[in-house]
C-alpha cells in the first residue's frame, strides 16, 4: 500500500504548527499503525530530518499511552481499538491519512504528536485510590464478598487505560467519562465506598481546575474510548457527586 500523509508538526508547546506532507510507500496491510509510522520516521531519518514524535509503550492496546487523532477520530477508524492496535488493512491503497495530536485545552502539545496528559495524573491524585482502614469496619478484604454483578461493573470501569481520547473526542474537552470511570470502580466496592463523597468531591474539583470543559452529554467519549466505557458511569458519578452534597 501507497499512502499519503499529513502529519502535525510542532517543535515545542510555545510553537506554531503546521501539517507536512509525507508519503509511506510499500505499506504492508499487514503492519500496525504505528509499524508504518516507524517506517515513515527511518525515511525521515535517512533524509536528515527529525523524525515525528508519537507516544507509544507496550503496543498492546493496555498502556494507554499513544493516541493521535486519525482523519479526525481518535484513535482512527476502527471502534474500540488503541492506535497500537490499529492495522493498515483497515485502510486503502492510495489513501490520504490526516494525523494529529489529542487536542484540548488541558492537553498543551509537548512536540509534534506528544501532548501532556499530566492533568489526568492530577485527577487520579486527588481521590483516585482507597485509603481507609478497612480491617474492623468490613473484615479481611478476602473474607468480603462482592456480589457478580458489582464486581463485573467495577471491573468494566477499571478497564479504563487512561488514554484521554475522550477528551480528544469532546466537543468540550470534557474528562467526564475519564473521571467517572475511576470514581465508579471504586464507589461501588466496600473499601472504596468508604471515601466515596470526599473522592468525588476532589476528584471533580480536579477535573475542572485542570482546565477540562464539562460534560454536557455529547457521547462523543464513548464513541471514541478504545476500552468502551459507557457513559452509564458518568451518570452514576453525578449520582454520587448529588449524594455528596447530602
Ligand atoms: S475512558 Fe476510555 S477514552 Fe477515556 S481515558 Fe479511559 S480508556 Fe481512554
Amino acid at each position: 500500500m501507497d499512502l499519503t500523509l499529513y502529519v502535525w508538526r510542532q517543535d515545542g508547546p510555545d510553537a506554531k504548527g503546521k501539517l507536512e506532507q509525507y508519503e509511506a510507500k510499500n505499506v504492508s496491510p499487514d503492519s500496525s499503525f504505528l509499524e508504518m509510522m516507524d517506517m515513515v520516521n527511518e525515511d525521515l531519518i535517512n533524509e536528515g530530518i527529525d523524525p515525528v514524535e508519537l507516544d507509544n509503550d507496550c503496543r498492546e492496546g493496555i498502556c494507554g499511552t499513544c493516541g493521535c487523532v486519525i482523519n479526525g477520530i481518535p484513535h482512527g477508524p476502527q471502534e474500540e481499538t488503541t492506535t497500537c492496535q490499529l492495522h493498515m488493512r483497515k485502510f486503502s491503497d492510495g489513501d490520504s491519512l490526516t494525523i494529529e495530536p489529542w487536542r484540548a485545552a488541558a492537553f498543551p502539545v509537548v512536540k509534534d504528536l506528544v501532548v501532556d496528559r499530566s492533568a489526568l495524573d492530577n485527577i487520579i491524585q486527588s481521590g483516585g485510590y482507597t485509603s481507609a482502614y478497612t480491617g474492623e469496619l468490613i473484615g479481611e478484604a478476602n473474607n468480603t464478598l462482592i456480589s457478580k454483578p458489582i464486581a463485573d461493573y467495577s471491573m468494566d470501569a477499571a478497564a479504563c487505560i487512561g488514554c484521554g481520547a475522550c477528551v480528544a473526542a469532546c466537543p468540550n474537552g470534557s474528562a467526564m467519562l475519564f473521571t467517572s470511570a475511576k470514581v465508579a470502580q471504586l464507589a461501588v466496592l466496600p473499601q472504596g465506598a468508604i471515601e466515596a463523597a470526599e473522592r468525588v468531591n476532589n476528584m471533580t474539583e480536579a477535573m475542572l481546575n485542570a482546565g477540562f470543559g464539562n460534560c454536557t452529554n455529547h457521547y462523543e467519549c464513548e464513541a471514541a474510548c478504545p476500552q468502551g466505557i459507557s457513559v452509564k458511569f458518568i451518570a452514576k458519578t453525578n449520582r454520587e457527586f448529588i449524594k455528596a452534597l447530602a
